[in-house]
């Protein structure tokens, strides 16, 4: 019996692109189902985030209408990202492997196929990876690639222009329920679980119809939620930059003294001018010193797993067999 996959979609206000998202991912479905590729217990997850236009009603409707359908409506608007969580970890209690995907379908959906491929071969994850970005606006695709230098450069692994497309094995999302943080960046999270992984390359399209729900001040926050989230480098800035000047502050209070006893001064200038630099260095200072600590909290608050097994070697008649041997 082949795998049961999910195909989990978060849709917010998408009633513009859902009838025909629907209908494209049911035919790929089919077609796997059909081929023998997955089991014929697979579906399509849609997740209503909240949604205020007719987006529940439709997917109410396409459940009705086929049952490779089937829906998720949350209490209220929480999020793409919380919304595709809910879609995953409800989707892992009946799958063997789920697909997340955008129901904008800007992500080619023939990806699919290799995907499964390389779930085949024994990977637990396998990463959609844009291989172009030339559909995307130019301010789009300079501060979407920007950003991820930015969060490798401050030490958070995100996997180069990818987005929330991408295969994760039953196992591989038992382990992402471990990862109880709020503040969710899932692509952040996703490369911290391990396994095999692979990527697959695709080339995106662009929104077939409706509009991002990512406008600049959203893509801001999420990208500053990214990086809070994965990276205390922030606050080793300030450390850094405290010391510095801290050193800076010695290397004045000798200029200021090789001044004063040259004679050149006014009255009070030295002291002035090496409490101003020791204070300000010794300030900057203390405050990275609380902040590594409260770093370190940040981090212990997260509770995140501290090791995931991949596989244990025990057999666990070996003392039996162990006995036998020496006799
Ligand atoms: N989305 C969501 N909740 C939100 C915002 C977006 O579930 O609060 C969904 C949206 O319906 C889509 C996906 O997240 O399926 C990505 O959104 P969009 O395509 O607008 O982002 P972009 O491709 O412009 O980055
Ligand atoms: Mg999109």
């Amino acid at each position: 019996m082949s795998d049961i996959l999910y195909i989990v979609v978060p849709c917010y206000n998408e009633e513009e692109v859902l009838q025909e998202t629907a209908s494209r991912l049911r035919h790929k479905l089919a077609s796997l189902i059909e081929s023998g590729a997955v089991s014929e217990k697979s579906r399509i997850l849609f997740v209503n985030d909240g949604s205020k236009d007719r987006t529940f009603e439709i997917i109410e409707s396409l459940h009705k209408t086929c049952k490779l359908f089937a829906g998720l409506s949350l209490s209220r608007n929480r999020g793409h990202q919380n919304a595709l969580l809910a879609g995953l970890l409800t989707a892992k209690n009946y799958a063997d492997a789920v697909i997340s995907m955008d129901a904008d379908l800007q992500d080619d959906i023939d990806a699919v196929d290799e995907m499964i491929k390389k779930y085949k071969e024994g990977c637990d994850i396998v990463y959609g990876v844009r291989s172009k970005r030339k559909t995307d606006s130019f301010l789009k695709r300079f501060t979407a690639e920007g950003f991820y230098r930015l969060m490798n450069f401050l030490g958070a692994n995100t996997i180069y222009n990818h987005a929330d497309y991408r295969l994760m094995s039953k196992r591989a999302l038992e382990a992402l329920e471990n990862y109880k943080e709020v503040n969710l960046f899932l692509r952040g999270i996703v490369p911290l679980i391990g396994f095999k992984t692979d990527i697959v390359y695709y080339e995106r399209h662009e929104r077939f119809a409706g509009e991002s729900k990512y406008p600049l001040k959203k893509m801001l926050a999420f990208a500053f939620e990214g990086i809070t989230s994965f990276s205390v480098k922030p606050i080793r800035f300030i450390t850094m930059l405290g010391f510095f000047i801290t050193l800076v502050s010695v290397g004045m209070f000798v200029y200021t003294l090789v001044r004063y006893f040259q004679g050149n001064t006014e009255v009070g200038w030295a002291s002035l001018i090496i409490s101003l630099w020791a204070i300000g260095g010794l300030t900057l200072l203390s405050i990275g010193i609380i902040g590594e600590y409260i770093g370190k909290i940040y981090l212990e608050v997260k509770g995140r797993p501290r090791f995931i097994i991949d596989k244990l070697l025990l057999d666990e008649e070996s003392e039996v067999k162990a006995e036998e041997s020496s006799k």
